[in-house]
């Protein structure tokens, strides 16, 4: 295979836990950076061997906070990632950073040593919002930190922000989103909020301290958002994403893409060459798990998968035909453009009404789906209802 891949490294670290998280993160764990940090140094080189002859079309750095880790560590990560596989020369290399954690300084040795494109969670422009959610930083920090990403040389930068939070008026949320344009930058990401099970948002909500979030507020306030951002040159390319033209995420396009990308780092996911596969999520065992593979290949540099054991691959699952068709639409169809007929067809060699014509028919009656333009897609009220359509599009079983 000579295909080209993605690469992300997960970095766990944050400085305090926000009550909504339920990300494979940890805060009070920094003592562990220097050893995670030669851990993801050594798991590249494990896999040098597995990917010779594919070049790394795109780097993202996610989290956790990896804007905690210091400069010099990435320097050491950059160089152990450059040394085990060929990066493109134009590859998009992405940071994702937290208000508070940033400064010219550091932004600048961060440009230095490749890194291209930010994105700044930046979630609201209210100080109570941000309380309320846990965020350790300001509104201003979050202003702040996109000036000084600028002021670095940055010219590819996204924000975060959440949507629906408990008892949120739609002007609250539209004042987010005008800050968010006034700064103007190249993307914009915006995520409802979710209770995930196990956080402590789920706990609070559970003992009736915290409003559940409203789905119909959150729809409403979903669609001002979409014929807000219309209005302006952002272009909604995925059901949470806009950017500019020229800057759509190059990274998450491989995952609605459903092309090959390499986690490497605690809890990370892959999905290589047919394989889907996770890592050890708990960063301390990840790494001891990482210097075992290491030890037992006698000379990490000397080894790659197949004949190198990967002990921190702790979860694997070779993909099926139907698995592959379902993931292919599910994450396709989160993309405005949909799922190309002709590509799906050369990709699976049946075409997709063939595959899932039920789940794609049904969506198309409930006005959540259409087929225009040589591919299938949803509708406008398809992007706020997506998830009856993927619920259709899983396997059975
Ligand atoms: S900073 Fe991000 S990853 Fe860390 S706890 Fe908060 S939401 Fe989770």
């Amino acid at each position: 295979m000579t295909e080209p891949f993605s690469l992300y490294l997960h970095i766990p670290f944050c400085t305090a836990k926000c009550g909504y998280c339920d990300f494979n993160s940890y805060a009070g764990q920094d003592h562990l950076i220097p050893n995670y940090s030669d851990a993801l140094v050594q798991e590249a080189r494990l896999w040098r061997k597995a990917t010779q002859g594919r070049a790394v079309a795109t780097v993202f750095f996610g989290g956790g906070t990896p804007s905690l880790m210091p400069i010099d560590e990435f320097a050491s990560i950059m160089a152990g990632v450059r040394g085990a596989f060929d990066v493109a020369p134009d590859a998009e290399i992405s940071l994702e950073a937290n208000p508070g954690s940033l400064d010219e300084v550091y932004l600048r040795g961060l440009l230095e040593l490749g890194v291209n494109r930010l994105s700044i969670g930046v979630q609201s422009f209210h100080n109570d919002e941000l309380s309320d959610l846990d965020r350790i930083h300001s509104s201003a920090d979050a202003g702040a930190a996109f000036e000084a990403a600028r002021a670095a040389g940055f010219r590819n930068v996204s924000l975060d922000l959440i949507f629906g939070l408990p008892d949120q008026p739609l002007e609250r949320w539209q004042h987010s989103v005008e800050e968010a344009l006034r700064l103007d930058p190249e993307h914009i990401s915006l995520y409802a909020l979710t209770v995930e099970a196990g956080t402590p948002l789920a706990r609070s909500v559970a003992r009736g301290r915290t409003p559940a979030p409203v789905p119909d507020a959150q729809a409403d306030q979903y669609e001002w958002t979409v014929e807000r951002l219309c209005s302006t040159d952002f272009e909604h390319y995925e059901i949470s994403n806009w950017a500019k033209e020229g800057f759509r995420c190059l990274h998450n396009l491989t995952y609605w893409q459903c092309r090959d990308y390499l986690g490497l780092g605690a809890g990370a996911h892959s999905y290589l060459d047919g394989v889907r596969f996770a890592t050890a999520a708990l960063p301390d065992r990840y790494v001891a798990l990482v210097n075992e593979s290491s030890e037992a290949a006698g000379q990490a540099t000397e080894g790659g998968a197949g004949d190198t054991p990967m002990r921190q691959v702790v979860t694997g699952e070779t993909m099926t035909p139907e698995l592959e068709i379902s993931d292919t639409l599910i994450l396709g169809l989160r993309l405005t453009q949909g799922v190309s007929l002709t590509a799906f067809e050369e990709r699976f060699g049946v075409g997709v009404m063939d595959a899932a014509g039920d789940a794609v028919r049904a969506s198309i009656d409930d006005g959540l789906a259409e087929i225009a333009d040589g591919h299938v897609r949803l509708t406008a009220r398809g992007r706020m209802l997506g998830n009856e359509v993927f619920e259709r599009l899983l396997p059975e079983g």
